[in-house]
C-alpha cells in the first residue's frame, strides 16, 4: 500500500469550490464530492439508463449505474497503489456519465444533431451542467458546487466553440495543460471497465461468441490460461474467470506502467503533472491488445444488426421528442416552459438528456399514441 504521493491532489494543493464553504468535518472534501454526487438525482437516474443494451432487454446487462460504480472500484484500487487521492479518483468515476442521455451513444450523437443550430450537444459538458448547475437540492447554491479538480476530471473534453464558456476549468484547454492524474486515471478505469463488461454483456446476449473472441489476443491469451488451469469448468463461470483475470492483467500494467512514467519524468509536484505529458498509460503491447479488442467490439457487438435496430429506434424517439417541444413549447413539463424562456432550446436538451431510457419511451408514447397509456 503506497502513501499518498507529493503530486496527489489534496484539499491543500486544491484550487476549492467555486462558492467558498466551511472546510467538512470528519471527511476530506474529495469525500463531500463524492456524497454529494452519490445522493444527487442525476446518479439515482443512471440505474435506468443505457450502456450497450436497452435496460428492459435484461436485468443481468450494465447500466450506467454498474458501470460507474465498476468505475469507481477499479479506479479506487490503482489509485492506492499509485499513491494518488482515491476519493478523488472515486468521486470522478461516479460522476463521469452523469450527462448521458437516455439509450447511450446514439442518444447522445442524435441530441447532437437535433441541437447544431443552438450549440450542439456534448455529453462531457452535460456532466459538468449537471453538477455545476442542473441539480437543485442546495439552499445556498445551484447544482453541487463540487471542488475544481472534481469537476475538471467530469470535462473530459471540450468542443472549442465552448471553451469560453467555462472560465478557469476552460483554460487547461487552451493552455494544453494536462488534468490531474486522478482525472487521468478515471478516464482509464472507465475504459477498462467497459471493454470488459461489454465482452461479458455481450457473450450473454449472445450478439458475440467465444469463438469470434478467440480471435482478439488479449481474451484468448487469457481464455488459454484458465483453461490450462481449469480444463473442466462450466462456459459461464470461464467467462467470468477470463474477463477477471484480463480486468487484473490491465490494472497491473497500468500501474507499471504509469510508476515508470512518473519516475522517468522525474514528477514531484501537482504543478509538474499538469506541464508535463500524459502520464497516466498502458505499456504499448497492451495498449497496442485494447486496439484490437476495441475494434473488435465495435465491429461485432456496437455494429451488429441488434444493437443497430435499438440504436435507430432509439433515434427517431429522441428525434421526435426534440421536434414535438420545439414545435410547441406548451408540450413541456410547466418547469422547462419556464427555463426555455431564459435558455431556448437548452432547456429542451436538459429535459430530454435528463430522461431514463423508460422514462422517454413513456413519454413518446403520451405525446404520439391515442391509445390509452
Ligand atoms: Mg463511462
Amino acid at each position: 500500500m503506497n502513501k499518498r504521493t507529493a503530486y496527489a491532489v489534496s484539499s491543500d494543493n486544491s484550487r476549492g469550490r467555486m462558492i467558498p464553504e466551511e472546510p467538512p468535518a470528519g471527511r476530506s472534501e474529495f469525500q463531500r464530492d463524492r456524497d454529494r454526487i452519490i445522493h444527487s438525482t442525476a446518479f439515482r437516474r443512471l440505474e435506468y439508463k443505457t450502456q450497450v443494451f436497452v435496460n428492459h432487454e435484461g436485468d443481468l446487462f450494465r447500466t450506467r449505474l454498474t458501470h460507474s460504480l465498476e468505475v469507481a472500484q477499479i479506479g479506487r484500487s490503482i489509485a492506492r497503489n499509485l499513491g494518488l487521492n482515491e476519493d478523488l479518483v472515486e468521486a470522478i468515476s461516479l460522476a463521469h456519465d452523469l450527462g448521458h442521455t437516455p439509450f447511450g451513444h446514439a442518444g447522445q450523437d442524435v441530441l447532437n444533431e437535433c441541437m447544431r443550430e443552438y450549440g450542439g450537444f456534448e455529453h462531457n459538458l452535460q456532466s459538468l451542467r449537471v453538477v455545476d448547475v442542473l441539480e437543485e437540492r442546495y439552499a445556498a447554491f445551484d447544482g453541487l458546487n463540487l471542488c475544481y479538480e472534481t469537476r475538471e476530471g467530469i470535462l473530459k473534453h471540450v468542443a472549442r466553440k465552448n471553451i469560453p464558456k467555462l472560465g478557469a476549468l476552460g483554460e487547461r484547454f487552451l493552455q494544453h495543460r494536462n488534468p490531474s492524474l486522478e482525472a487521468q486515471l478515471a478516464n482509464f478505469s472507465d475504459e477498462i471497465a467497459y471493454n470488459n463488461h461489454d465482452v461479458d454483456d455481450g457473450l450473454r446476449s449472445g450478439l458475440i461468441t467465444l469463438d469470434q473472441l478467440e480471435e482478439v489476443s488479449i481474451f484468448s491469451r487469457h481464455l488459454t490460461q484458465v483453461k490450462d488451469k481449469y480444463p473442466i469448468l462450466p462456459e459461464r463461470r470461464m467467462v467470468y474467470e477470463t474477463v477477471r483475470s484480463m480486468i487484473n492483467t490491465l490494472v497491473t500494467d497500468l500501474i507499471q506502467q504509469s510508476t515508470r512514467n512518473i519516475k522517468d519524468a522525474g514528477i514531484d509536484t501537482l504543478a509538474a503533472v499538469h506541464t508535463a505529458p500524459p502520464l497516466i498509460g498502458f505499456s504499448q503491447q497492451i495498449k497496442k491488445e485494447q486496439q484490437e479488442l476495441k475494434k473488435f467490439l465495435f465491429d461485432n457487438l456496437y455494429r451488429h444488426f441488434r444493437v443497430v435496430r435499438m440504436n435507430s429506434r432509439a433515434r427517431h424517439t429522441i428525434e421526435k421528442l426534440f421536434a414535438a417541444f420545439s414545435s410547441e413549447i406548451l408540450l413541456l413539463p410547466v418547469k422547462y416552459q419556464k427555463k426555455f424562456e431564459q435558455e431556448g432550446h437548452q432547456a429542451i436538451a436538459d429535459y430530454i438528456a435528463g430522461m431514463t431510457d423508460r422514462y422517454a419511451i413513456k413519454e413518446y408514447q403520451r405525446l404520439f399514441s391515442i391509445t390509452e397509456n
